[in-house]
């Protein structure tokens, strides 16, 4: 990089990271506060990922765009490697669920440092991953986060048919029983198709809650430094269609 596309990027980088820098100081303690304050001396990893919540969208649908036509971009991961391992600033989060065929990273056509990811069946957000995302907006800078369900969702499915039949999962399965419980349950007096239902209000109802997390991802939403943002993941052609 020349010294004048440095120092863009630096100028560019700097205004989030000092906004970031008095949420890490008040939330995340002195640990967190001296951490930003180092890399601050140093231009971003990845300068093309200091983007606005609206800019970080668009980027995120055009590379599901490409993976949908399957014209992904070739990743050169060798050359990545050397400037991601003094840190990482991803352009967007996602909450996606754990299921094999999901894949973020491919799904989006992206490289690595660019997504922030956090999984589990039934991608809803429980204390462990509102905290990691919390890291991603108030320590890393990120600008979205993106819920990610998709169709034939199995964890959903299985809530549903443990709702209705009244019976218990074995082993820790109840706990995401319980996670994706309240969409099923709202969704139960609807007609149609109560699969689909749930999974595109289980999507909605996480949205919500990830917009209404404070104190962190509460106050970057008001002050517009953070857009939360949920989609489903069409299996048959790897579409994601925003539901909100
Ligand atoms: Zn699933």
């Amino acid at each position: 990089m020349c010294q004048m596309c440095r120092q863009n990027s630096i100028e560019k980088f700097e205004p989030s990271r000092r906004r970031i820098l008095g949420a890490a100081v008040t939330t995340f303690g002195l640990f967190l506060a001296s951490a930003a304050g180092a890399k601050e001396m140093k231009p971003p990893p990845k300068p093309q990922n200091v983007l606005s919540p609206d800019a970080s969208l668009q980027r995120l649908l055009k590379g599901n765009a490409r993976y949908v036509e399957g014209v992904a971009l070739r990743h050169d991961f060798k050359h990545e490697r050397e400037a991601l391992a003094g840190g990482q600033n991803p352009f967007a989060a996602v909450l996606s669920c754990a299921d094999s065929r999901i894949a973020p990273e491919y799904a989006f056509d992206s490289g690595r440092g660019d997504l922030f990811v956090c999984r589990v069946a039934g991608n809803f957000a429980n204390d462990d991953s509102v905290a990691s995302l919390e890291y991603a907006v108030a320590e890393l800078g990120t600008p979205l986060i993106l819920v990610l369900g998709h169709d034939s969702c199995g964890a959903v499915s299985a809530t549903i048919k443990s709702i209705k039949d009244g019976t218990t999962l074995p082993g820790h399965l109840p706990s995401l029983v319980a996670g994706i419980a309240p969409a099923v349950k709202a969704v139960s007096q609807q007609g149609g198709d109560v699969l689909a239902n749930a999974i595109r209000q289980n999507v909605i109802d996480n949205v919500a809650k990830l917009r209404s997390a404070g104190p962190i991802l509460s106050a970057a939403v008001e002050q517009g430094k953070l857009k939360v943002v949920g989609g489903i993941y069409r299996l048959r052609d790897g579409r994601v269609e925003m539901v909100s």
